[in-house]
């Protein structure tokens, strides 16, 4: 399905990375972790790669605005969209997408998640946690430095709200000194200081392509069933 939504605003959610806020638009339903193609509607300029984009979904539903978020890289589409003024008129089509959660609450969900990689979950942990669920839900999410982190405080409040939820940050180019959260990318050690049973989990991988194969690798070396693995590439980065 296509709709015409509109921009009402925008804020820098980490460094060179912002999130755009549309209007929801009438009949739009989604379920968490799913994607809309964004065109912009006859921007002054344009080049190669055209004037559409993927881009997860990074609001839950219950949420009355339609979020994207994206790290700005120079492109002529991005730029275009970081200049943008509230009020202009884009084009989303969709929903797309099975990278959603899965229905059985007596598994965990385990998310191993890089960089921009956390539009998607922001949508599903937000969600579950609204409804109530009862998931144990542990969110590892790697970053190069702290100013990267794309949604930090969302995700600290809904730690600090939500005891089924551990929220852990880790950071792989530059830790401040009173840092108390995990350094480096993430491995076996750091995986299992927190999921006790890596058998009982789904796993969520999301992130730049390299990335996303790296931990399918590192969990399929921890013998982790092919089948508990779920993962989203983000091409383009
Ligand atoms: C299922 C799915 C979900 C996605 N969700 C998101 C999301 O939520 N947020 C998000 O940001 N992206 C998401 N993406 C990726 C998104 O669709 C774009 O591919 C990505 O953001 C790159 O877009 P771009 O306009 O920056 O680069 P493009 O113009 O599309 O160019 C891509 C390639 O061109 C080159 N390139 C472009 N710009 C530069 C530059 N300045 N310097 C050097 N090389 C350059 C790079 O090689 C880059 O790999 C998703 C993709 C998929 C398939």
């Amino acid at each position: 399905m296509s709709y015409k939504t509109n921009l009402i605003r925008k804020r820098e959610i980490a460094d060179g990375t912002m999130a755009f806020y549309f209007s929801k638009p009438e009949g739009f339903e989604f379920r968490p972790g799913q994607t809309i193609d964004l065109t912009l509607i006859d921007p002054q300029e344009t080049d190669t790669k055209g004037n559409t984009r993927t881009l997860s979904i990074a609001s839950a539903p219950y949420e009355t605005e339609l979020i994207v978020a994206t790290r700005l890289r120079g492109s002529v589409f991005k730029t275009t969209l970081h200049d943008m003024s509230n009020g202009t008129i884009v084009e989303i089509d969709g929903p797309f997408g099975n990278f959603t959660l899965h229905k059985d609450t007596n598994k965990p969900a385990v998310f191993l998640i890089g960089g921009i990689g956390i539009t998607p979950v922001r949508s599903m942990i937000a969600q579950a946690l609204h409804d109530q669920s009862n998931y144990d839900l542990i969110l590892i999410q790697a970053n190069r430095k702290f100013i990267d982190i794309p949604f930090v405080e969302d995700f600290a409040q809904l730690a600090q709200d939500n005891p089924n939820f551990k929220y852990i940050e880790t950071l792989t180019a530059f830790t401040p000194d009173d840092w108390n959260s995990e350094r480096g990318r993430i491995d076996e050690a750091m995986v299992k200081r927190y999921v006790t049973n890596i058998n009982s989990p789904i796993y969520y991988l999301s992130g730049p392509e390299d990335m996303v194969k790296a931990m399918r690798n590192l969990l399929i070396t921890m013998d982790v069933d092919e089948d508990s693995i779920r993962s989203e590439e983000f091409p383009g980065y």
